[in-house]
């Protein structure tokens, strides 16, 4: 059976004093809370992920980086390799988010690299992917995300899925509090497992968590997790607040 998984997507937010009062108040929120099948994970800033994987040991969360470096080492100032994640206990890393494409230039290609650095070091990836409001309008959305998948991930061996989770983020619906539909998720979820199937085999296809992100709130989550494609979301704005993120990951 997949995992479902809801993963909290910091961005550049909260100070090390602000982390600390977060991670207090979710393992608060968390403490008790059943949760069969299903992994729970938070993204801060690098220089709060030493402190997060500290103060998460003994609770549910895991903590993940919002990005490495493809390189092992060497001269790339002011970025951070694999290795120095798993030095410090961080096992998960997104990958591909929308922001990073926009702002940072970030290709297919360089994606691939990252995805290929990540999972032979055996990080997970929470490889990020959607298509923006002009390719919706324009009904180019399908082949925008083929695309995307084909460039960065398809290139990988079957094995390698083991390590990957999928997160649909339409680019529209990111922090501008038009969700997609739970229906439009659903079509976009299945639809990408079809090109898994395609690309390697139903059994892979049918194994790998796809998480839907974009405006995932405590009143919308429930209704988008339910349905059979889902298998969980990527919260951006609603996991700042732990009763808001705790809140989604009971409605899991
Ligand atoms: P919002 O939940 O704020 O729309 O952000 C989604 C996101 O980008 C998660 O990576």
């Amino acid at each position: 059976m997949r995992q479902k998984i809801v993963a909290g997507n910091w961005k550049m937010n909260n100070t090390l004093n602000e982390t600390k009062e977060l991670l207090k108040g979710l393992k608060k929120e968390l403490k008790g809370v059943k949760l069969d099948n299903t992994r729970v994970i938070i993204a801060p800033t690098f220089v709060n992920l030493q402190h997060a994987v500290k103060k998460t040991a003994k609770s549910v969360l895991e903590v993940s980086a919002q990005n490495l470096h493809q390189a092992k080492n060497g001269a790339f100032t002011g970025e951070i390799s694999a290795d120095m994640l798993l030095d410090i206990g961080v096992n998960v890393v997104i990958l591909g988010h929308s922001e990073r494409r926009a702002y940072f230039n970030e290709t297919d290609e360089a994606l691939a690299q990252k995805v290929n650095t990540a999972v032979a070091k055996g990080l997970d990836v929470i490889f990020c992917f959607g298509e923006q409001l002009e390719d919706r309008q324009n009904e180019n959305h399908f082949s925008v995300v083929e695309s995307q998948l084909k460039e960065a991930l398809f290139g990988l061996q079957a094995e390698a899925f083991k390590n990957i989770i999928l997160a649909y983020e339409p680019v529209w619906a990111i922090g501008t509090g038009q969700t997609a539909t739970a229906d439009q998720a659903q079509e976009m979820h299945e639809f990408i497992r079809g090109l898994l199937a395609k690309a390697y085999d139903a059994k892979l296809a049918d194994s790998v968590s796809i998480l839907y992100g974009g405006s995932v709130k405590p009143n919308n989550a429930e209704e988008i997790f339910s349905k059979p494609d889902v298998d969980g979301g990527l919260i951006g704005g609603a996991s700042l607040k732990e009763k808001d993120f705790s809140a989604i990951v009971k409605s899991i």
